[in-house]
């Protein structure tokens, strides 16, 4: 999943589910979701850093820096939150080194003559993770669907300044 993506669903659902969390760590620790994907570059890629042990030490990093729960549970959440999005084919290696296979999920709902439920589950080792999408020579970034995030957000803020501004002008 695209790195803008990883961090704004999750940004949005805890804003608005815990709008009175400090926001010091709600924002401060969105870069958590960004360091799982850095598997790329150091060590394989969905393995490495894709698994709930690196999950908890970047929580347990994070309570040791505040030395405050609601640190660790928030960077907690950010590092599940990357896991889970990225839960569909090829899925996440949730207990590597422990385990050395990804899991996956895919589940859809599509519409032809009739009505289906796909739900399809598995796992890949390093070697078919590896065979599979080790060499793909094209890595989206941003993609068409942050694109039009950008530009959904981009109107709510020209709305949100418009307010701003007429409620100083009241004043
Ligand atoms: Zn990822």
């Amino acid at each position: 999943m695209e790195p803008f993506v990883h961090a704004l669903i999750p940004l949005a659902f805890l804003l608005a589910l815990f709008p009175n969390i400090d926001k010091k760590y709600v924002f401060s620790l969105v870069p958590i979701v960004w360091i799982i994907d850095l598997d790329s570059f150091i060590g394989i890629h969905r393995f490495t850093f894709h698994n709930l042990f690196f999950v908890l030490v970047l929580a347990g990093i994070a309570y040791l820096i505040w030395k405050n729960r609601v640190a660790f549970w928030v960077a907690f959440y950010y590092g599940l939150s990357h896991l889970i999005l990225d839960l569909s084919m090829p899925g996440p290696a949730w207990l590597y080194p422990l385990v050395q296979k990804t899991f996956y999920l895919d589940i859809s709902i599509a519409k032809g003559t009739s009505w289906m439920l796909n739900i399809d589950t598995g796992s890949l080792s390093i070697n078919q993770y590896n065979t599979l999408f080790g060499n793909l020579p094209v890595q989206t970034y941003v993609g068409e669907p942050a694109i039009l995030f950008y530009l959904l957000f981009s109107v709510l803020l020209v709305v949100y300044i418009i307010l701003k501004s007429k409620k100083k002008s009241r004043k």
